[in-house]
């Protein structure tokens, strides 16, 4: 492990994805360690987006659909994010935003596991993923109850009466991963589905979908997968599922045969199903630019960097303001993400005054610092930046200027 700037700099010329960083804009004098909320611009979109928008929209307008494969996209894109997540090309599909994606395949899920009314989830789960359950229950009147659990007990509240787990893979606080093949293997035993959210995991870690028996998965477009600000989303259903499942926001993009405008709805087969309306072109192209980023990446390599990128982290915060955080993360790279997780009761404005020098990391209330690593443009040599600039705001207070306190509205 590194034990200085230079050394740090050494492992950077040796890492066999540096040359995954030429694909970004990484902007000049800025640590950007917050690629686990908006990863950076991938340097062929600006391009592709001129392209689309003067050519494919301005000169060909309609005939696009058709000549510039448009209404193929929802599935085109999905064939680059199924290796990532180890399922099969005619599995995944993209449409929509994480949290509509979860309503279609929570209400489709419950639907297929009738009379089972209770849907599990996690106490601290990322808030759209319960506010979305919530609604679901809230409209189902009845015929659902949401139940929460602390993270600890999950398991063991996985009964005869659960139709549907829903949890987050890796926590977008403090990074804990969960044991995919192990919820799968107890759901299945009680007769339950499970939902996964890879909005944290896709782009950064190894899954395996399909190894691993899982039924259903979401994950967001606009993280690791650097789709760009508010990018579509992608959902998975396992193959054995997808005739079995029928989705409430049953529009006609998932109608078998929407070109021949019939009254009655009939979905089409296959993953199809699970779209709704017309794809957001605009939006598609730039997440396809933001999946060619993972051309020729090895996914086993991004997590090795990923692991070593956060055990550096750990140790050189340890070293030089152990005393002031609390480590909120696992320390065993094997159970984290790709981000670490600080806790202090100062959080907000410690952010503030790192982010005035450069290091771009956020800040979850009610206390969390947390630094995302994307192995694909994340040096070495930037952890160390990261650091050493914190541990001097640690030493000489700087967080304390009244500028610091203010909270803007996204933190
Ligand atoms: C980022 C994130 C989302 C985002 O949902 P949107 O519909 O894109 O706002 C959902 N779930 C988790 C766990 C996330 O981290």
């Amino acid at each position: 492990m590194p034990t200085s700037r230079e050394e740090c700099r050494r492992m950077d010329a040796q890492d066999p994805l540096a040359f995954a960083r030429e694909r970004f804009f990484v902007p000049e004098g800025v640590i950007y360690l917050d690629g686990n909320s908006l990863g950076c611009l991938p340097r062929s979109a600006p391009a592709r987006m001129a392209d689309l928008i003067e050519r494919q929209w301005g000169k060909d307008l309609i005939q696009s659909w058709n000549k510039a494969d448009w209404i193929g996209m929802p599935q085109r894109i999905a064939t680059r994010i199924a290796p990532l997540v180890g399922a099969a090309e005619d599995e995944v599909i993209v449409a929509d935003s994480t949290s509509v994606n979860l309503f279609k395949l929570a209400a489709a899920a419950i639907r297929a596991k009738a009379p089972r009314r209770v849907v599990l989830s996690e106490r601290g789960n990322f808030p759209t993923d319960l506010y979305v359950l919530q609604g679901l229950e809230r409209l189902l009147n009845g015929a659902v109850e949401l139940r929460l659990v602390e993270r600890s007990v999950l398991m063991d509240a996985l009964d005869e009466s659960v139709a549907l787990i829903a949890v987050t893979h890796i926590h977008y606080k403090t990074g804990e991963i969960h044991d995919m093949a192990a919820i799968n293997a107890r759901a299945h035993k009680v007769g339950a589905f499970v939902l996964w959210d890879l909005s944290h995991s896709a782009g950064a870690v190894e899954l395996s979908l399909n190894r691993d028996d899982s039924d259903l998965a979401i994950g967001c477009g606009y993280k690791y997968l650097n789709g760009g600000p508010g990018a579509p989303a992608f959902l998975y259903a396992a193959r054995r599922l997808q005739d079995n499942l029928e989705q409430p926001l049953s529009g006609w993009m998932g109608h078998a045969a929407p070109f021949d405008f019939t009254d009655e709805y009939r979905p089409a087969k296959g993953i199809a199903r699970f779209l709704c309306g017309t794809p957001v072109v605009l939006g598609m192209a730039a997440f396809e630019e933001g999946l060619k980023t993972f051309d020729g990446v090895a996914i086993a390599e991004v997590r090795a960097k990923s692991i070593a990128l956060g055990d550096l982290f750990l140790r050189l915060a340890e070293e030089r303001c152990g005393a002031e955080f609390r480590i909120a993360c696992p320390r065993d790279g094997k159970t984290r993400g790709s981000q670490v997780a600080l806790t202090h009761p100062e959080g907000y404005a410690i952010m503030q005054a790192l982010i005035a020098e450069g290091v771009i990391g956020d800040f979850r209330a009610p206390d969390f610092l947390r630094f995302g690593f994307a192995p694909l443009y994340t040096r070495f040599v930037d952890i160390w930046e990261a650091v050493d600039r914190l541990a001097g705001i640690m030493s000489r207070r700087t967080y304390r200027a009244p500028r610091f306190q203010t909270r803007a509205a996204v933190t």
